[in-house]
């Protein structure tokens, strides 16, 4: 089968061997990629470090490349092509991902006004006796080459996440999309070459598994630093054999949402139906741990029950369809083997758990869950919400915060107090009130605590990252 291509400094290059991009609805073969080896990506880091050392490029000429990223992603042919991609090799609902796609075009948006404001500071040096009769500003100089390597489960935004704010800082890259999602990636970084204006050396696409591509960009000694979203496993193991780097991870979650007996139960199951379930529940911040007060467990059960049952399952391609199949088939039989475990220790399936004819699992509902399950201990990654009753909010809080994760959490109340004490101590990086934990603004600085990670994403929050302050002083 013929490869696609991905650049590498300019050139459109194919490898000896090949890595099968599947469509996981329906298994049929989308395309070959090249499996890259090392050398691919020696070949790569050395082009990018060119970029940096000789073609320069001033603030002025990469904002106005982001400006046309977000122009071009707004284009109708644009957006549908790259829905389409997403559709097939993500299992993403259409409907899903063009929302993906638009807010691909408002993360290069965000990363152009960054990249036209990003600056130092004045230093008042003559605070210190020493510093008198001398001026003192910092810089924000790039950091380097960037290696950036990203999920399979938004393959258009989350890679927008790290080129668009490496333009905006002044850092070429070099990435590595996921192996099962590479062709919107490739699709996006052709966009950016030929479309956008941005020049071959600043940016390269090594596609390739992780333990040989990605250990190979990691382990490179001319990468400044690795932007990573992923699993907490794979990224804090980049963490360990990069000591020397920067080395920024998003990684994942089991997200809690409280519901207080003053919510709004209807709304709350809404919300819930659509965030547990969008993209079969692989999403970092999907709604995984309903603690929900006794008081209103029935009727958010009864609501929740509804909402899913009625959500429409099947091809990614059909418009009307709300949830589709996971990633694979060892994905699908591990979820199936956690709810199962989940019911042998007591919990009961309110709502789905059966795979249908297709290989889809159902959407998920379990109740009387455990906070000792792992359904309950670690991201499940998959189509599944199971709901813990409570009886006091003080031990919805200790429940919410018993976790190695430390992403997104939600709370459903009208009591203002109730609202400020989750502020208070809710133990994640971004608490959200009256909506689910599943919400993201694409310039919000986004990111987790503890296993869940270690920085700050969003354009404004990343260029931060992947520029140093250079200290200044004249004398
Ligand atoms: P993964 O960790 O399996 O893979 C992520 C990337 O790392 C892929 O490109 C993969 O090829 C690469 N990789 C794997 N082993 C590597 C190695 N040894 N060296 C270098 N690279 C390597 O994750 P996944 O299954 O693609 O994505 C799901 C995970 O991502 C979930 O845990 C989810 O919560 C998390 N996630 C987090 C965020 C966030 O912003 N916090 C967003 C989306 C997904």
């Amino acid at each position: 089968m013929t490869q696609i291509p991905v650049r590498i400094d300019g050139a459109s290059i194919t490898a000896a061997e090949g890595l099968p991009v599947i469509a996981p609805y329906d298994g049929r073969l989308l395309g070959e990629v090249p499996a890259c080896t090392p050398a691919h990506v020696d070949q790569a880091v050395r082009a990018a470090r060119r970029a940096l050392e000789e073609e320069p490029l001033p603030a002025w000429r990469r904002a106005e490349i982001l400006d046309r990223a977000a122009e071009a992603l707004a284009d109708e042919v644009t957006v549908e092509r790259l829905a389409r991609t997403i559709a097939l090799e993500a299992a993403k609902p259409i409907a899903a991902a063009r929302a993906e796609v638009a807010r691909a075009a408002s993360t290069f948006r965000f990363a152009a006004a960054t990249c036209r404001t990003l600056a130092g500071e004045v230093l008042p040096l003559d605070a210190a006796q020493a510093g008198e009769g001398r001026l003192g500003f910092t810089l924000r100089v790039p950091v380097g080459v960037i290696g950036a390597i990203t999920p399979f489960n938004f393959p258009c935004n989350l890679v927008a996440h790290k080129l668009a704010p490496a333009i905006a800082a002044g850092c070429p890259v070099v990435l590595k999309p996921a192996h099962q999602t590479p062709l919107s990636g490739i699709a996006l970084a052709e966009l950016l070459l030929d479309r956008c204006g941005l020049p071959a050396s600043w940016l390269h696409v090594v596609t390739g598994v992780g333990p040989t591509t990605g250990a190979a960009l990691v382990g490179h000694e001319d990468v400044a630093m690795i932007t990573f979203t992923g699993s907490p496993t794979v990224g804090w193991a980049i963490r360990a054999a990069a000591p020397r780097k920067k080395v920024s991870l998003e990684l994942g979650n089991n997200s809690p949402v409280i519901i207080q007996p003053d919510a709004d139960v209807q709304g709350a199951a809404t919300a819930i139906a659509a965030a547990g379930f969008a993209h079969a529940g692989q999403s970092c911040i999907s709604v995984q741990r309903v603690l929900v007060h006794r008081e209103v467990a029935e009727a958010l059960e009864a609501a929740l029950v509804e909402a899913v049952e009625a959500l429409v399952v099947g091809d990614p391609l059909d418009e009307a369809t709300q949830v589709s199949a996971l990633i694979d088939a060892d994905n699908r039989e591990r979820v199936v083997a956690w709810i199962e475990e989940a019911v042998d220790g007591g919990a009961v399936v309110a709502a789905g758990g059966k795979v249908d004819e297709a290989g889809v699992l159902a959407p998920t509902v379990l109740t009387d869950v455990h906070p000792d399950m792992r359904l309950c201990r670690d991201e499940v990654f998959g189509p599944v919400v199971g709901l813990t009753t409570y009886d006091d909010v003080e031990e919805a809080f200790a429940l919410a915060n018993d976790t190695r994760y430390g992403l997104h959490a939600g709370i459903f109340t009208s009591d203002l107090d109730v609202a400020r004490r989750a502020i208070e101590v809710l133990d994640f990086g971004g608490v959200i009130v009256n909506d689910v934990p599943t919400w993201r603004a694409d310039h919000m600085p986004y990111g987790g605590r503890r296993d869940s990670g270690n920085t700050r994403e969003g354009p404004w929050s990343s260029a931060l990252e992947m520029t140093e302050v250079r200290s200044v002083v004249i004398a």
